[in-house]
Formats: C-alpha cells, structure tokens, sequence
C-alpha cells in the first residue's frame, strides 16, 4: 500500500523506516555507531544534533555504512556523553527555561 507516511515528517522513525539502519559517526575520531532511537523516535531528525562522546565534536547522521569508508563500529554499549556536549546541553536548556527579562516584561514605551 502506497500513501502518506504514518510518521512524523522528518522523525527518526520516518528515517528509519525509509533507510532500515542510521548511523552516526565522528571524523577526526573515525569512528561511528548504529543509532538506536528509542527516545528519540518522533523528534525532528533536522534539528537533531550529535556529538562524539571521546572527541567532544560533531557527530553526523549518515545512511550508508561508515564501515565501507573505513570506519571502526563504536562497540561501548551507553558512552558517557563528552564533557563539553554535556555543558552546551545544559546550557541550552536554562536559556530554554529562562527567558530574557524583556521578554517577560516588555519595556514601557510612550506615555
Ligand atoms: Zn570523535
């Protein structure tokens, strides 16, 4: 049967429906793994970021196996997450809770 797709537009799901395996991999550290998206299943895959849990860089989604290009499989079952990424996480999700102040609180204008 051939129709709309049942997931949502861009989702993890909806790639990995299409493409069967998602991976992820770092460059300088050439290496990747198999993502498996569990949580992360209906999130928008384009807005999606990953980082390399040893080299703190960016990670990136790919489709076709790294291991045709040379990449090693990341064995470790749950990678602690770099230092660095965790920070930026953090980071971002206090901005997300705090807004600016005038946003909040408009600043009063004319009389
Ligand atoms: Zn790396």
């Amino acid at each position: 049967m051939v129709g709309p797709s049942p997931y949502p537009y861009a989702s993890f799901i909806a790639l990995k429906r299409t493409y069967d395996e998602l991976f992820v991999l770092c460059v300088p550290c050439r290496r990747y793994i198999r993502l498996a998206i569990g949580p992360i299943r209906e999130r928008d895959s384009r807005t999606t970021t990953f980082s390399c849990s040893v080299c703190g860089s960016v990670g990136h989604l790919v489709i076709d196996d790294p291991a045709k290009d040379g990449y090693t499989l990341d064995p470790r079952d749950k990678p602690e997450r770099h230092p660095a990424a965790r920070t930026r996480i953090v980071a971002r999700a206090f901005a997300a809770r705090e807004p600016p102040r005038h946003l909040i609180d408009p600043p009063k204008r004319g009389p």
